[in-house]
């Protein structure tokens, strides 16, 4: 069975009446009323801390959520439409293993990525990434970025 999260509060709900209309109505979150819930294979539990962005098939966002700005300082309006991985400036995985790309490509989950992301200000911040595929035909990822504390 499905789940799915809100990108915005990362409310978690099973699929129950979700889609009682038409087939493709978008599902919207119970409690912020976000318009947009990510549809998970498995079931997800993000920390307080966590920052949900959903991309399309092409890694460019769609939605940012509520500890995103916290993380990064880039509020929605800046993200919207941006590629991901530019701009964050994510990095610090190995060349040719971007979580990000491996995830759109063979549609694989990449859990407890380590890598660093760049802040709006140009701090470079050290997060852990879980990236989802999309579990539609649509494609498209969940990028949840959790800050590492600095060991
Ligand atoms: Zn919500």
């Amino acid at each position: 069975m499905p789940f799915f999260i809100c990108p915005n509060c990362k409310e978690r709900s099973l699929d129950h009446d979700g889609r009682q209309g038409l087939l493709d109505q978008a599902v919207s979150c119970q409690r912020c009323g976000f318009g947009f819930l990510f549809e998970l294979l498995d079931d997800y539990y993000p920390s307080p801390n966590t920052g949900l962005v959903a991309c399309d098939r092409d890694g460019r966002i769609l939605a940012s959520g509520r500890g995103v700005f916290e993380l990064t300082g880039f509020n929605e309006a800046d993200l919207m439409g941006k590629n991901v991985v530019e701009v964050f400036g994510l990095a610090g995985f190995e060349p040719d293993r971007n979580p990000i790309g491996l995830a759109l490509e063979w549609g694989v989950r990449r859990l407890g990525e380590q890598i660093e992301l760049r802040s709006r200000a140009g701090n470079v911040k050290r997060v852990t990434a879980d990236v989802f595929p999309a579990y539609d035909d649509d494609g498209g990822l969940l990028v949840a970025l959790s800050p590492r504390r600095a060991s």
